[in-house]
């Protein structure tokens, strides 16, 4: 039996075709047919891309019949699949809602076009919570995503189409985004590697704005070394993305180097968090012990304000969808209903019908936290508490290269499960603070969990633009773990 071209990584996909052992051409089809075949019960994938896909393995193949597909990008025939929230020229770009259901993207988004202009083999675009609030993809306008380890549950979110796609063996690398844990929390959930990279690692130019000072693009893969590719092909400073950094570092380069000598923090107050699962204590700490037994120095970490991370996110987050959410008025953007002889009632009823209860939610919690009066007792508290929380991992990273914590609380609960939004918001307990902060943090898998039998993550954090320090650690995990597994029922002998 072949091995599906979505089960191989980068690497082994890029040395097949250097030997001719296949053509782009077949991976494109070998791609989309096993998406056709799989996805029906996953439903990670919003759209296909077949046409793009096909010119740019005609691309691929071309240089290999020249003899120039060594000078290709670092995606030269690699397929590579897209949230919804990121724009591809001429494919409909929904953020699982309503409100996009027929919007058809103008342009690129720089992310997106770093990938393409890497060579890679455009898939398709991503289940998502809508507008990526959420975190089980529960929310999305299309039906939720399933989570590959177990259909039964969900996939995590708000980038669950992402992590399931790479889980369920569909395509080896992804790109999510990430405001609050919406890379990591979907990482965890579905056993793969998620990348949060500093804020102003990669250009959000494209991507559809959440938060903008939180938001971060970042990469799925099943191995450390694939998700540090991806990183060379998405960091760098984009001057459409005023907010975006230079990068010069090739974050595979550290990828051997070990964690002997490397100061690893751990925060007690997290792993006594309450809500935090016995088993996925047991796998963190598990996880702690290997490194310290690999020659790292694990030290404790305070970071005392992190427990009001989330009380401020609540407020930052919402201020600022509010804000951004406001374009999609029915005439410059997004549905419109039809009828209206009045301005006021044809935003109204276009936003009444156009988004769904989560975004709907916030949108009026931003609205009533940015009103006079309300402001000064809840926006701008939660701006000091950020710059708490962010002196707080400057006196951490003092001490330590790295700090390592849970991804989420739990593993990949059941559809319905969580029906109180306010418990579901706690999902990201762990994760949320790294986005206040702006600093790097990654999910790794470190096996399932004793009690689930699900995957069970864990969180790296690196210092500001360090994001290479949690990339190192990672791939020491990942020499005790081993690579992300493709998700049993899917991987080769499955079911699917
Ligand atoms: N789950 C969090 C939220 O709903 C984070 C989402 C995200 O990172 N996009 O806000």
């Amino acid at each position: 039996m072949t091995t599906p071209f979505g089960c191989m990584g980068i690497a082994q996909i890029k040395a097949g075709l250097a030997a001719k052992e296949f053509s782009a051409a077949e991976v494109a089809k070998g791609t989309f047919a096993r998406i056709a075949a799989v996805d029906e019960t996953v439903h990670s994938f919003l759209e296909t891309t077949e046409q793009m896909a096909a010119e740019a393995a005609a691309r691929v193949d071309a240089a290999i019949a020249e003899g120039t597909f060594g000078e290709m990008g670092l995606l030269a025939g690699v397929p590579v699949a897209f949230k919804d929230n990121m724009n591809l020229l001429g494919t409909r770009t929904t953020c699982s809602s309503r409100m996009l259901e027929n919007y058809v993207s103008p342009y690129t988004a720089t992310c997106v076009e770093n990938c393409l202009q890497a060579g890679c083999l455009p898939i398709g675009k991503l289940n998502m919570d809508e507008f990526a609030f959420g975190s089980s993809t529960e929310t999305s306008a299309f039906g939720p995503t399933r989570n590959p380890w177990d259909l039964e549950r969900v996939p995590g979110g708000s980038s669950g189409g992402s992590a399931a796609a790479v889980a369920a063996g569909l395509v080896c690398a992804t790109l999510g985004s990430d405001t609050g844990g919406s890379i990591r929390q979907p990482g965890a959930f579905c056993g793969v590697v998620g990348v949060k990279p500093t804020y102003g690692t990669v250009s959000r130019y494209g991507v559809v704005a959440f938060g903008s000072s939180l938001d971060q693009v970042g990469p799925f893969a099943r191995s450390v070394e694939d998700a540090a590719l991806m990183m060379n092909v998405l960091a760098g400073r984009d001057p459409l993305d005023c907010t975006s950094q230079p990068c010069s570092a090739d974050f595979t380069a550290v990828l051997a180097e070990g964690v002997r000598g490397m100061r690893i923090g751990v925060v007690p107050e997290f792993m006594e968090a309450e809500g935090l699962t016995a088993e996925v204590r047991e796998g963190v700490a598990a996880a702690v012990e290997q490194l310290r037994q690999l020659g790292a120095e694990i030290v404790e970490v305070d970071l005392p304000h992190a427990r009001a991370a989330m009380s401020a996110y609540y407020v930052l987050g919402p201020c600022e969808a509010f804000s951004n959410l406001a374009r999609f008025d029915s005439v410059r953007y997004g549905y419109c209903d039809p009828g209206h002889t009045d301005l006021g009632s044809q935003y109204e009823a276009s936003r009444a019908v156009g988004f769904g209860a989560e975004a709907k939610r916030r949108i009026m919690l931003g609205s009533y936290l940015l009103s006079a009066g309300v402001y000064d007792k809840y926006y701008y508290p939660a701006q000091q508490v950020r710059t708490l929380i962010t002196q707080d991992y400057k006196r951490a990273y003092e001490q330590v290269d790295c700090i390592l914590s849970p991804v989420a609380p739990r593993t990949a609960f059941k559809f319905g499960e969580i029906g109180d939004p306010t418990e579901m918001y706690l999902s990201d307990m762990f994760t949320i603070s790294i986005n206040i902060a702006g600093n790097g943090g990654m999910s790794v898998p470190v096996g399932l969990g004793s009690q689930t039998n699900l995957p069970v993550g864990v969180q790296l954090i690196s210092p500001w633009f360090k994001d290479a320090n949690m990339l190192q650690v990672a791939a020491a995990l990942e020499t005790v773990y081993g690579k992300a597994p493709v998700a049993p029922a899917f991987a080769e002998g499955g079911e699917a």
